[in-house]
């Protein structure tokens, strides 16, 4: 289905949990934020009914987050109930890694294609520093093992800021991408949920990119899988490649073709803007037709952009919205 700017709307980040095994600054207070209960949360069954819905509205690629998606019990219970009951193009999941070395193989032999991993630093006390959780040796075990298994692509994200990480986008291009076959996405540091308060600053990639593809002789690359907002580049002779996630700087949302369903229920049209309809208490109280006309209401909806780029910021974190 066709949004109000011609967008072809074919893709549903599905959240599974607000809660979090990690306390990455630029997203979630130290404290944590206060969990849905048990009861307040979209059971598998109802997931599974939504995206037969959204099917119906041409929309057949999911992704899975959080949250951290892989706290959430029985998870590989849903992907396999998404691959057998829902038309499905393309099913990923976005986490950080750290549960991955249990459960990739499960999640791999229930129907799950790839995984995006976010790993903001090889440094294990920065890794520490900001995702104020988990360890650098685990998570990089969790990504060794998505690639053992055969997710692909294995994608990472890695939230550039300034004077924290962006000197080690080399060191992380080289580690991820020379020889590993891993896609390595430098994302721009977005002024959503604590982002505005957590005292870190954005660095424009567009510049860094023009820079590195200088220094480095970098080249562009085309992408097997994944229809995201990266521009892809390569490493001369490396397995791997490199994309830059530019909101800010080169912004993309008039190619965007996502919404957003969080853990309760409410399904968003953009990660900008607080504003969505509950699905929840349609699905169980008024039926699926019903939830259809909210979804086409919300689509039809979506507004046309951000305003990032002249100071905006957005309340509402990526950990609640379904980032
Ligand atoms: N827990 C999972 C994970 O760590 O990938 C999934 C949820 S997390 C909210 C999804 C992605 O959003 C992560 O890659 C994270 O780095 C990114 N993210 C969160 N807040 C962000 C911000 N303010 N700017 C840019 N990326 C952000």
């Amino acid at each position: 289905m066709k949004d109000g700017y011609g967008r072809e709307i074919d893709y549903l980040r599905i959240s599974v949990t607000d809660r979090c095994n990690f306390r990455c600054r630029y997203c979630m207070p130290f404290e944590g934020v206060p969990a849905a209960h048990h009861d307040e949360l979209l059971s598998f069954d109802d997931i599974v009914q939504i995206a037969r819905i959204a099917n119906e509205l041409g929309i057949r690629s999911f992704r899975i987050t959080g949250g951290e998606p892989l706290v959430r019990r029985g998870l590989p219970d849903l992907i396999r109930a998404l691959r057998d009951q829902c038309d499905v193009d393309d099913l990923s999941m976005t986490t950080n890694a750290f549960l991955l070395p249990r459960y990739a193989r499960e999640l791999k032999d229930a129907g799950l294609d790839r995984v995006n991993i976010s790993i903001d630093s090889l440094d294990p006390e920065k890794f520490k520093w900001i995702a104020r959780g988990g360890d650098l040796d685990t998570v990089l075990r969790g990504l060794d093992t998505a690639l053992e298994v055969g997710f692909d692509p294995v994608k990472t994200n890695t939230v550039v800021m300034a004077g924290v990480n962006d000197q080690e986008i080399i060191d992380i291009i080289d580690f991820l991408t020379i020889d590993k076959p891993v896609v390595a996405r430098f994302i721009e540091y977005m002024p959503i949920g604590e982002a505005p308060r957590a005292g870190l600053e954005y660095v424009d990639l567009s510049a860094k990119r023009e820079e590195l593809t200088e220094k480095y002789g970098l080249e562009p690359a085309v992408p097997r899988r994944g229809n995201g907002p990266a521009r892809y580049w390569r490493v001369q002779g490396g397995q791997g490649m490199i994309g830059f996630i530019t909101p800010i700087s080169d912004k993309y949302c008039a190619t965007c073709s996502r919404l957003r369903l969080d853990a309760r229920g409410v399904v968003r049209p953009c990660l900008a803007y607080d504003f969505g309809v509950s699905l929840k208490d349609a699905l169980r109280n008024e039926g699926p037709e019903r939830v259809r006309e909210l979804i086409e209401t919300i689509i039809l909806k979506k507004p046309e952009e951000h305003h990032w780029e002249i100071g905006e910021v957005s309340p509402v974190a990526m950990s609640a919205l379904g980032g």
